[in-house]
């Protein structure tokens, strides 16, 4: 069997254990393979292993594995994404992960429109760790939300974090609770959002055990990226 197969297999295991262990359906969670810097041979690998949502976090890069491989998977951006390849974004991408200001999330709209589709998105959140700062970013998030939902060409599907680096994967744990009760209190004033995007490599099974619906895992299931992004 290839290592990626291997890792896959250990991947998809892990993903069942941990949403057995607090009652979830296995069948909930979505994996995102991050296939960032990893050329396209070993990413048909996993696709023929059975990966299906491929995570990319340079516009060039995913545009030219895309023309490569297809689009029999559906390829999702979860990088920082500038106003100027909003375009081209719309157009490739299945998803988009990590909307971060107001001003990206219109200009998707208005790239959406003039193309004649409806953009599925979601809001990164920057949680911050420190119960004193409660509140704040909350409601910036909120307001970017509402503001999200009067755009026709959008589909605002969840909520995307990403915690600072931990060896512990525990000490994710509360970005990544912060992140559920954040989806529930937007659920309870009416704002329909799905998704909870969040667990990376080293946390997911916290993530998971968290509510997440989407893990991002690159290195577990790939191996380490050459260049560290
Ligand atoms: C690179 C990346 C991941 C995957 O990280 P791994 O630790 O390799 O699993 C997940 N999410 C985002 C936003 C990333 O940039």
């Amino acid at each position: 069997m290839s290592q990626i197969k291997e890792n896959l297999l250990r991947v998809t295991e892990r993903i069942e254990k941990a949403a057995r262990r607090v009652g979830r359906d296995p069948k909930e969670i979505k994996l995102v393979a991050v296939s960032k810097t990893v050329e396209a041979a070993r990413v048909k690998e996993a696709i023929e292993a059975g990966v299906s949502i491929l995570g990319e976090n340079y516009v060039q890069e995913a545009q030219k594995k895309i023309e490569e491989i297809g689009r029999s998977v559906a390829w999702h951006f979860i990088g920082h994404l500038q106003s100027n390849k909003a375009k081209y974004a719309v157009r490739i991408f299945d998803m988009i992960h990590s909307i971060d200001s107001l001003t990206l999330a219109e200009e998707l709209n208005r790239r959406a429109e003039q193309v004649g589709q409806v953009a599925k998105v979601m809001i990164e959140v920057n949680i911050s760790g420190e119960a004193t700062k409660f509140g704040t970013d909350e409601e910036k998030v909120f307001s970017i939300v509402r503001r999200i939902l009067n755009l026709g060409h959008l589909s605002l599907e969840g909520l995307m974090t990403m915690p600072p680096y931990f060896d512990l994967p525990e000490m994710s744990r509360p970005y990544y609770t912060k992140l559920r009760e954040l989806k529930e209190r937007m659920v309870r004033e009416g704002i329909p959002l799905k998704e909870l995007s969040m667990g990376m490599s080293n946390d997911f099974e916290i993530a998971i055990e968290e509510g997440a619906t989407y893990v991002r895992v690159g290195t577990a299931i790939f191996g380490e990226r050459k260049q560290k992004t």
